[in-house]
């Protein structure tokens, strides 16, 4: 049987075009591909599970833009909420019914949150989260996790996962001392280091992706999450839960409630916008208050509750109930079993590490518990076999720091092809 291989003459020519007038070619890091040795691949489209690129090569695709698209590629539901909205007008600058639709739409969701502050990016929302955080503790320190990221927040660029982690930028040039001297940095899932940090530091707010899934994903130790709960309350920090991955995805009420630790406030992205730019940040009246113009911490945004982002927003959450979380559930099991399978026939030490709608293939023999595992797995082999994966057609997360977003429109002959397309892989890659 021939090698499969990739014509991608078309994404190769738009490629040289977008490096005379884009920074590396890209609008964000994530999306080139030299972390796995290649150039990246154009999209023309999607359709459910799979993209079309500029080629016309098809690729089951398990980045699904980083997460927002639960439902897989222009949903039909989603694709008319926001055309409606769209043939309504693009934006108003001015309230609008639909923001308030689902503000009540994630209070309902999430036990810890009584009001909402929508934004347009993860990042804003973490920023901002930060600023209220730190008006309402009357503090300025901010503690969180090697290999966390919580987007290119100047303060929390340090040891940070995600573009950071597979780019090997450990602190951001541009990026003043005085902001990152607020922050402490402690390795995940160490217990001690968390004791030893809350201790010395009168902190203002504890930072934390529940299901940490930019250092690939790294799921708390047992007890690890209720350990910072009590380290928030004991010490007067607050806990702030980065959800802009976990949030409506690895359940209803994110992975608050799969964990069943609340927040004190809560940082939403990606799902709750449906692909279009939509971010919050969200907590109890009394905190949320803080907020201008109720109170007096000021945040504020042209295009936030954008009517795009929230009907996009709106129709992606009402097909979010119980049974959808269980089909999520199922599909991620059933593709972490099937790669780990693959894996082993191979003779390939890997650990497949998953929750609903959440996965990372690490090729290391040991468990990863932290950011240094993560560091440690053997990255030129992952590199191959995402190669390996992209001639088969499957387009996997390019970086040995990221997760795989399953979705819902992810159906068994989508697992099949993975699958085969995993297993061929792993046998090319040895
Ligand atoms: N927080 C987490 C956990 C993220 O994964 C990201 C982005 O990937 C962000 C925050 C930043 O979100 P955005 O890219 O919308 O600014």
């Amino acid at each position: 049987m021939s090698e499969p291989t990739l014509n991608d003459a078309r994404s190769s020519a738009l490629y040289a075009e977008a490096l005379r007038v884009l920074p590396g070619g890209v609008n964000s890091p994530v999306r080139a591909m030299r972390a796995i040795g290649r150039d990246p691949i154009f999209v023309a489209r999607g359709e459910g599970p799979e993209i079309v690129d500029a080629d016309g090569n098809r690729y089951v695709d398990y980045v699904c833009s980083w997460g927002p698209l639960i439902h897989g590629h222009a949903h039909p539901q989603v694709v008319a909420a926001v055309g409606e909205a769209a043939a309504r007008g693009t934006s108003f600058g001015a309230p609008t019914a639909g923001e308030v639709e689902l503000a009540e739409e994630v209070v309902a969701r999430f036990a810890s949150v009584e009001m909402v502050r929508m934004t347009s990016s993860g990042t804003e929302a973490s920023m901002s989260a930060l600023r209220l955080a730190r008006a309402a503790t009357g503090r300025e320190t901010i503690l969180k996790f090697s290999g966390a990221y919580h987007g290119h927040v100047d303060g929390l660029l340090a040891e940070a996962g995600s573009g950071l982690a597979t780019q090997g930028i450990p602190a951001s040039p541009g990026v003043p001392a005085a902001a990152t001297a607020a922050t402490v940095i402690v390795p995940w899932n160490d217990p001690d280091a968390l004791l030893a940090a809350t201790e010395a530091h009168e902190l203002a707010a504890i930072v934390a992706e529940p299901y940490p899934a930019n250092m690939g994903l790294v799921p708390p130790a047992d007890g690890f999450l209720e350990l910072l709960r009590a380290r928030a309350d004991a010490t007067g920090a607050l806990l702030v839960l980065d959800e802009v991955i976990t949030g409506f995805r690895v359940a209803r009420g994110g992975a608050q409630e799969r964990a069943g630790v609340r927040a004190d406030l809560t940082i939403m992205g990606k799902v709750l916008g449906g692909g279009v730019p939509a971010a919050a940040y969200a907590g109890p009246r009394a905190l949320m208050e803080r907020i201008a113009p109720a109170g007096d911490v000021y945040q504020a945004g042209t295009l936030s509750g954008n009517p795009l982002a929230v009907a996009a927003g709106l129709a992606t959450l009402r097909l979010l109930d119980d049974d959808a979380y269980a089909r999520l559930g199922a599909t991620t099991e059933r593709l972490a079993a099937g790669l780990h399978d693959a894996a082993a026939s191979a003779g390939r030490a890997v650990q497949v590490v998953s929750v609903p709608g959440l996965l990372t293939v690490f090729f290391s023999a040991d468990p990863v518990r932290d950011y240094a595992g993560a560091v440690a797995c053997d990255r030129d082999a992952h590199a191959a076999w995402c190669r390996a994966l992209l001639k088969r057609g499957v387009y996997p997360p390019p970086s040995q720091f990221e997760a795989w977003f399953p979705s819902l429109a992810h159906d068994d002959d989508a697992i099949e092809r993975t699958l085969a397309a995993a297993a061929a892989a792993f046998a090319e890659v040895g």
